[in-house]
């Protein structure tokens, strides 16, 4: 039992230096990034989508996207006008850090200003493996149900930004929002919980002010102007 821990330990050791090497060549192209999490079908992609066509005129953005197999949603990011890059991870549940290290190799991060990291459909997993990223994003939706940051309370621990998609279901599905915002509050007092329809629309216009603002919050910590890293 002992050593397989030592393993562990060992691998995420490698993992997070391997992160600090993709920060380091984020900082370098002066990237702003994002590591979005979701269980699969919350809808990590259609964020993605709406968050490049919703930006278009003020951010150039690229994606890194991870899935067990299939280019489906790299195709998406890149019909919607981002360079997209799809990382296949041959059946491992989370993406690492080498994995985004080599789609970063495979990115031209010239004129970017913000990279989008899409994670494998997993609540699990991919909250353990540092990527380098700037800020953790977590989509949940209403479908999944309110209980879930009970559940999974190491996903919803440590998140920069909750989303709550899937709020146009809301007639239609048992969903107590108090609970679910509870549920995430308890475990991360500080966190935006940002509720919102990727289908109708409603409530974009608060993420996408939320991700400006990251990235010129960034730009002006890089300019030497102030701010959180
Ligand atoms: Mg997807």
């Amino acid at each position: 039992m002992t050593s397989r821990v030592v393993v562990a330990e060992r691998v995420l050791r490698a993992n997070d230096e391997l992160a600090q090497g993709n920060r380091a060549r984020l900082e370098a192209a002066a990237v702003f990034s994002l590591n979005v999490m979701a269980s699969p079908g919350a809808g990590k992609t259609s964020l993605i989508e709406r968050s490049i066509r919703g930006l278009s005129d003020r951010i150039r953005l690229a994606v890194i996207d991870g899935d067990l197999a299939t280019s489906l949603d790299a195709d998406r990011a890149s019909a919607a006008g981002a360079r997209a890059v799809q990382i296949n991870t041959a059946g491992q549940c989370h993406l690492d850090a080498a994995m985004v290290g080599r789609g970063l190799d495979a990115l031209d991060l010239t004129g970017v200003d913000l990279l989008i990291v899409e994670n494998v459909g997993n609540l699990v997993c991919p909250v353990e493996f540092a990527l380098g990223t700037h800020r953790n994003v977590l989509v949940a939706s209403v479908p999944e149900g309110d209980d879930k940051p009970y559940k999974y309370p190491a996903s919803y621990r440590g998140m920069d930004v909750v989303v709550l998609n899937k709020i146009d279901l809301l007639p239609h599905v048992p969903f107590d929002r108090a609970r679910f915002r509870h549920g995430v509050e308890v475990l991360n007092p500080d966190v935006q919980i940002l509720e919102m329809s990727c289908t109708t629309g409603e409530g974009l216009g608060a993420w996408l002010d939320w991700v400006v603002d990251q990235v010129e919050a960034h730009r002006a910590l890089k300019e030497g102007r102030g701010g959180r890293a």
